[in-house]
């Protein structure tokens, strides 16, 4: 089926072809064990291909990350469909998304409905990604220019958040920008690679974490880049 979901001006760069494909690759993530049908539902819509530069569009709909400029990455399919599994999203939550990248992750949630606020701090990235959404007519995403270690205090608090790069530990702020009983999700470094943790705050002072498996993401680092 033509894909209704995307802005008019893309409808022509999105064709049956694509579909066959995100049907595909829906299939293998079934197979790899992802069984949330909103969220299938959502990769077997979101063009993918457009998030990638035009000459990759076989490659977008591999289970694989894919280079995005800047040294970065969007993540694989079944990574983007893990996280957002973990994360148990009901429409309107408040989600917090650190590292924007490509936008791909942020366009799932968009697509279950939640109010997405992503961060990013590669300007050049940022400054790609937000018209290109805006364009795709992705409603329920703000865009920021910044440092996830820090969350957006002035949006706090948030039912979800989401970390889409490896952080050598769990950042302060984010527990503090979550609500209580609010979710977590995020790639931790350890000695032996990254584990993806879902961590759950009980209250005020208290979390608990869960491990949930290996992953490799690019790393969160410190601080903006221009
Ligand atoms: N969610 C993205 C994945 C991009 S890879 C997608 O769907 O395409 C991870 C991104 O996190 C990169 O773009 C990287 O620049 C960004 N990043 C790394 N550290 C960050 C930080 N401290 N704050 C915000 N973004 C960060």
């Amino acid at each position: 089926m033509p894909n209704s979901f995307i802005g008019l001006q893309y409808k022509m760069e999105d064709n049956y072809r694509h579909a066959g494909l995100r049907k595909k690759l829906t299939e293998l993530l079934v197979q790899k064990g992802i069984s949330n049908q909103e969220i299938l539902g959502a990769i077997a819509t979101i063009p993918r291909h457009l998030f990638l530069d035009k000459a990759f569009v076989e490659a977008a709909y591999e289970d694989k990350a894919f280079q995005i400029g800047e040294g970065q990455t969007i993540s694989q399919p079944y990574t983007v469909a893990f996280q957002t599994q973990l994360l148990n999203v009901e429409r309107n939550h408040k989600v917090l998304e650190v590292g924007t990248g490509s936008g791909y992750q942020a366009s799932v949630l968009s697509y279950l409905g939640a109010r997405i606020f992503t961060i990013e701090r590669q300007k050049k990235l940022h400054d790609k990604t937000k018209p290109l959404l805006n364009k795709l007519g992705f409603k329920n995403i703000k865009f920021f220019f910044g440092d996830g270690y820090l969350g957006l205090p002035a949006y706090a608090p948030f039912d979800r958040i989401i970390v889409t790069a490896g952080a050598p530990y769990i950042p302060e702020e984010l527990i503090k920008q979550l609500k209580v009983d609010g979710l977590l999700v995020i790639p931790i470094d350890d000695q032996n690679g990254q584990k993806m943790k879902r961590i759950i705050k009980i209250s005020d002072t208290e979390i608990k974490t869960e491990d949930h498996g290996d992953f490799a993401f690019v790393p969160m680092l410190q601080g903006k880049n221009w």
